[in-house]
């Protein structure tokens, strides 16, 4: 439950990561690659009851708030250090207000995977492309390989994996599925490449994602991406929605990474609402990824991020 870590996946991974309560979770074991796991597997397998779910929601990503820049009553409780609206700056509030619209969608797309799809049945092949894409048995290796061409896991390199999930998610589904040099080209989008908070204009506000532009790298993540789609028996529509879940919950923190917040988050949320018939906390009479996309997607598209 919410205070204890499930084992990981092996000894020489971080349980925390795997549950990745911070945000600012920088595992220099997996590059993200079980970022997340643990909420992920347990959304798709719709592991718990509703409930208990939901409370573990609330541990990791805070209440499922309904505007983006209410102070928390106290029944509540938010993911990130949270400053008073009377007393905070211009800059804080905005980040508030960014940080609650990533973390509430975040949560509502896995409180939606657990429960709207019901029972689990519902998701046969879920989990094992989730796993695939996540590269589950053998993330050690893949890391292992990732480390001796570009080094150690730097600052960026949590953000990698998602990355290359964005690339698949733009590339042309032939066939069913995007092949791996079409991954790979897409992988040199700039927009991919970086890490960066909405306001971030230059400098040491961006961080290189520097696997991204490394051809070893890139191909064979483009390629272990490519065969686990190719693998999965889904339709094409549920392989799509599966990836975009991944990325989202992979991605250390969508606050700072505009392609998955872009070619992840969004279509997640849009694809369990027209499929699903999903709600999410944060719609009004606009729905949230036109909110997501009014707010944090022109601000990243001000700068030639998004
Ligand atoms: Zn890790």
């Amino acid at each position: 439950m919410p205070d204890q870590h499930p084992a990981p996946k092996s000894r020489s991974h971080h349980p925390g990561c795997e549950e990745a309560a911070n945000p600012e979770c920088d595992c220099r074991r997996c590059f993200s690659l079980l970022h997340q796991h643990g909420i992920l597997s347990a959304a798709i397998t719709s592991e718990g009851s509703p409930t208990d779910f939901k409370a573990r929601l609330t541990d990791l990503f805070g209440s499922a708030f309904t505007k983006v820049d209410s102070d928390p009553v106290p029944a509540q409780s938010t993911r990130r250090e949270w400053q008073p609206i009377a007393t905070a700056g211009t800059g804080k509030r905005r980040t508030q207000t960014e940080q609650r619209f990533v973390d509430v969608t975040l949560r509502d797309v896995l409180w939606n995977v657990h429960s709207i799809l019901h029972p689990p049945s519902f998701k046969a092949g879920w989990l094992e492309l989730a796993e695939g894409l996540t590269v589950t048995a053998d993330w050690e290796g893949l890391a292992a390989r990732l480390t001796a061409w570009t080094g150690d896991p730097d600052d960026g390199s949590g953000y990698f994996w998602s990355s290359m999930l964005a690339a698949a998610a733009v590339s042309p589904w032939t066939a069913g599925t995007p092949g791996a040099p079409d991954i790979i080209t897409q992988s040199s989008l700039p927009q991919l490449g970086h890490a960066r908070f909405p306001r971030a204009g230059s400098g040491r506000n961006l961080t290189a994602i520097r696997e991204m532009a490394n051809t070893n790298t890139t191909r064979a993540a483009a390629d272990v991406i490519s065969r686990a789609l190719s693998r999965s028996a889904l339709a094409i529509r549920d392989r799509r929605l599966v990836l975009a879940v991944v990325g989202s919950a992979v991605s250390p923190d969508l606050w700072h990474h505009p392609a998955a917040t872009r070619h992840h988050l969004i279509p997640a949320v849009l694809g369990l609402r027209t499929r699903h018939n999903a709600q999410f906390s944060l719609d009004n009479h606009d729905a949230v990824e036109d909110r997501i996309d009014g707010d944090l997607g022109q601000k990243w598209r001000d700068r030639a991020a998004w």
